[in-house]
């Protein structure tokens, strides 16, 4: 029997709302699903978010876009890593790779044997000087990963111009049958038993029915938080800051293949270099800092002319208790938000969107399913509290002895699943390891070592390699490591070949 198509109906028109529109374009079958997405020109978007992760790849590969146009429409750079600089304490830094430190050797993690040659005496490089991503951003170099050798291993992400990734998609989308509809939403009807939504009714007085919802309305979670009464957990007991200036400035000389994060008195800044510009922004916490005051430390510290006035932008760490309900499903910034530190809003709305297509209704069987509903909330719930506790993680490890904001989030209570973290790390050097999702053991290596943090003993696993094997060993990767990088083009070099190829017929 042919069922009439399930009608998705997307509200909002950020990031969130046009990668769930072109996903849903790309992966549903037309004849099955039919889509739409309502967007307020009034309204607007929130348009910061430069900054990602190496899994946005994975969602262009499967839209199917090419790499090269995708960093020519979005002003694309590539992305190694952050560099951490006065997070520990002033005048210190470290890098956050997308890679990995070292080997595996006999079956023991790296950080193991490096710990023993530390305690036996044989003075072995920095950790960081194991890892190729880390040792590229010192050079500004960038090259495309080798899958084949074992020595270099590490990922790449973006820095793009998120109005224009969302400008991109859009045209993408709608060229493969998504519809979209400008108007404002002002009323949100429900089924009088079930409480699923039915319709939504739009400022000029336009109905529009649908199966299903997908609530990226931004901080205002108008389906989700509004009409369903979902409510907010608030984590800013952990992430205090609550405030953000942007500004973009004319592009510097320092074209770096990494975001720049610089602890402050009352926050943090971000630097982000794009091609035609370099986006900036002060992350603060309006108990321990004016906004006039993180106003003007972000303006005395750009390195090139501002572009415009900077913007306020006010939030609040935590998310949506659940984020489907009934027949919705809120992603982006209506189902939570996390401080853009670690780059991680544009994935989590990744992993929603790939977690709501393995399990939307189908034409079928039109109602969602209450199972279905509950482990996609699982697997969020989970994300979320694993990048929580790694973002704490970056605030908590602090040496700024005397600034209030450091001294706060230095002393307060960790969440239970931190505290245990940090035990095993100090004991043995262990660190999380998960399956599925954010984020790596790598990852919380660097932040784990670049914060100051240094575990009591290290795995006896690794004793078995004789010390003059170990020392010869560390001493070879480290110059192998070495010799890859120095033969990397510039980040700038990349950029400029990659994204700006010569016409053709000038191709000698
Ligand atoms: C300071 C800051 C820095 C950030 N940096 C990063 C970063 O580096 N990396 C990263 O991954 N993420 C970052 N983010 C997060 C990122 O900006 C968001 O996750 C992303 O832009 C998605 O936003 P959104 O689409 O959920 O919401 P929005 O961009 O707010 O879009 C909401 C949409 O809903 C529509 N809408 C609202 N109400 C209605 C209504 N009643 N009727 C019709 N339409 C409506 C609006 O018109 C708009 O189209 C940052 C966020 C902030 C605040």
């Amino acid at each position: 029997m042919q069922s009439s198509p399930l009608h998705i109906v997307i509200v909002g028109g950020g990031s969130a709302g046009w990668m769930c529109a072109a996903a849903c374009a790309q992966q549903l079958h037309p004849q099955r699903y039919r889509l739409t997405l309502i967007e307020s020109d009034d309204i607007g978007t929130v348009g910061v978010g430069e900054a990602t992760l190496p899994a946005l790849r994975d969602f262009n590969d499967m839209l199917g876009l090419d790499e090269a146009q995708f960093m020519r429409e979005t002003q694309g750079t590539f992305k190694l890593g952050i560099e951490f600089r006065g997070w520990d304490r002033p005048g210190q830094s470290y890098l956050h790779p997308f890679g990995a430190f070292g080997q595996l050797w006999g079956g023991v993690e790296f950080q193991h044997h490096w710990m023993r040659a530390r305690t036996q005496g044989l003075n072995p490089p920095p950790f960081e000087e194991f890892s190729c991503a880390v040792r590229a951003c010192d050079r500004n170099a960038f090259e495309f990963p080798d899958s084949e050798a074992r020595s270099t291993v590490y990922s790449y992400a973006y820095h793009f111009d998120a109005g224009l990734y969302a400008d991109f998609l859009r045209r993408w989308s709608m060229a493969r049958g998504a519809k979209r509809i400008e108007g404002q939403v002002m009323d949100v009807e429900q089924h009088g038993d079930c409480g699923h939504i039915t319709g939504l009714t739009l400022k000029s007085g336009q109905r529009i029915e649908g199966d299903f919802f997908v609530d990226c309305s931004g901080f205002r979670s108008i389906l989700l938080g509004e009409k369903l009464q979902v409510p907010w957990e608030d984590w800013t007991r952990w992430l205090p800051c609550d405030r953000a200036w942007a500004v973009p400035c004319d592009r510097s000389r320092d074209f770096t293949p990494f975001t720049r994060s610089i602890a402050q008195k009352g926050g943090w800044i971000w630097r982000i270099p794009l091609q035609h510009r370099t986006g900036n922004g002060h992350v603060f916490s309006s108990h321990f800092v004016s906004e006039d005051e993180a106003r003007a430390t972000l303006l005395a510290q750009l390195d090139g002319h501002a572009q415009g006035e900077p913007r306020l932008l006010k939030f609040r760490a935590g998310r949506r208790a659940q984020a489907w309900k009934g027949n919705c499903v809120a992603m982006g910034l209506a189902s939570g938000f996390l401080e853009p530190l670690e780059s991680t809003s544009i994935f989590l709305i990744q992993k929603a969107i790939q977690d709501m297509m393995r399990m939307l209704p189908t034409p079928e069987r039109p109602r969602a399913d209450d199972r279905l509903a509950r482990e996609f909330n699982r697997l969020s719930d989970e994300l979320y509290e694993r990048i929580r506790d790694f973002l704490i993680l970056h605030y908590t490890a602090n040496r700024r002895e005397g600034e209030p904001l450091w001294d706060h989030v230095r002393h307060y209570e960790l969440p239970p699943s931190l505290r245990h973290k940090l035990a095993l790390f100090d004991a043995r050097g262990h660190v999380p390891y998960f399956k599925d999702g954010f984020f790596s053991r790598d990852s919380w290596l660097a932040v784990l070592f670049g914060q100051g943090l240094m575990p009591r003993h290290h795995d006896c696993l690794a004793d078995f390699m004789p010390l003059a094997q170990l020392d010869g060993r560390l001493r070879e990767l480290h110059a192998s490591v070495a010799t890859h990088v120095a033969s990397m083009p510039t980040h700038e070099q990349v950029i400029a070949r990659y994204c700006h190829p010569l016409p053709r017929q000038a191709v000698s």
